[in-house]
């Protein structure tokens, strides 16, 4: 029997419940989805919480898994049943044993590539892609502040910005998470609850600061990440961790140098299925060439998600974190 985990309103962790649920055949241009490992990410507590509104109960949130195709609806000629798969993006849905989504909506998953590594890796390592890659082309000898980079995003961009032959400074909670995130490839960590990230990023880089900060943090980070960056440089606001920016003065990227500001998002980088495909290949060449290793470092069964969110939200996490099917 299907199960999920499905949400009545918008709130705390309690209002994750776990329950049977039925899963309609799917329809043209549909595949259906026995899942076999399914990914935690921050996205996930945004929409348990409200910041991301859903318009709908009971509803199942979820960006992230990977699995075996079961059926197939009129005009999917791309996949067969037995095909493995995996994804990351809309439409929501992903915290169940089973699903029906779009057959575009999802690429297919090499067969040296585990289903837990890809329901680690998919919805972080096609951002890490978008934003060394496409947001900003990070190139070897650049230095670069990557904000939370012992998280989930974090390892994954400390070993992708390694390869490409940057210098990476790391920011993070506790002196285990620097201890993790120098063993990834981050060259200097700053101790972001005690140190000045300002002071401490212009000191490492002789005054100089870096051309590109990557702010997940949000609200609590955002002047400060704008400290850090060399005349032009560009502040990628890509999360929220301490809460939504909501009060950007745009007078002060003047001041501080004529800087750039973005908030990008992954969706608008997978829209496009033939990039999201690019972008997955770019993902799985580094994964299977061993410059990237996806650290599984929390499996939670799925029926444990509000123990998961739980976790996620108090920084207690370090890497990927995935609910298993089994
Ligand atoms: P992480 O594993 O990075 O977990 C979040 C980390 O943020 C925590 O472990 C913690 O690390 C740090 N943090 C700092 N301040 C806070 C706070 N007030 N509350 C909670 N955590 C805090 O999560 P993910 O890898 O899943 O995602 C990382 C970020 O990237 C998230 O903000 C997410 O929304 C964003 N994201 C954005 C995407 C986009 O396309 N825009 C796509 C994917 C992710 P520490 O203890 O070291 O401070």
């Amino acid at each position: 029997m299907p199960h999920a985990i499905t949400i009545n309103r918008a709130g705390g962790s309690e209002e994750l419940n776990y329950e049977s649920i039925d899963v309609k055949d799917p329809g043209p241009g549909e595949i259906a989805i026995h899942q076999e490992a399914i990914g935690l990410n921050y996205i996930d507590v945004y929409f348990r919480t409200g910041l991301y509104p859903i318009d709908k109960f009971p509803f199942i949130i979820g960006m992230e898994g990977a699995g075996v195709v079961t059926d197939t609806g009129d005009g999917v000629s791309d996949f067969s049943p037995g095909d493995r798969i995996a994804y990351a993006g809309p439409p929501l849905g992903a915290y169940a044993t089973d699903r029906v989504m779009p057959a575009k909506a999802v690429v297919r998953l090499p067969d040296d590539i585990p289903f837990d590594t890809a329901a680690a890796m998919m919805l972080q390592g096609l951002t890490v892609q978008y934003l060394i890659r496409q947001t900003y082309e990070v190139k070897a000898g650049d230095t670069v502040l990557f904000h939370a980079a012992a998280g989930g995003v974090g390892l994954i961009a400390c070993q992708w910005l390694k390869h490409l032959g940057a210098t990476i400074i790391g920011t993070v909670g506790t002196e285990e998470k620097a201890e993790l995130a120098k063993a990834n490839g981050c060259d200097h960590t700053i101790l972001y609850k005690t140190e000045n990230v300002a002071e401490r990023v212009r000191e490492l880089t002789d005054g100089k600061g870096v051309p590109v900060v990557y702010d997940s943090i949000g609200k609590a980070m955002v002047e400060p990440s704008l400290d850090c960056l060399s005349p032009r440089g560009l502040l990628v606001s890509f999360g929220n961790a301490s809460g939504p920016v909501t009060d950007f003065n745009f007078g002060m990227l003047a001041a501080k140098g004529s800087l750039y500001a973005t908030r990008p998002t992954l969706m608008t980088y997978i829209a496009d299925p033939d990039n999201m495909q690019l972008m997955a290949n770019e993902l799985f060449e580094v994964v299977r060439s061993g410059a990237v290793k996806i650290a599984i470092n929390q499996r939670f069964k799925l029926e444990d998600a509000a123990k998961a969110h739980d976790a996620l939200e108090s920084r207690s996490t370090t890497g990927s974190t995935i609910f298993t099917t089994g």
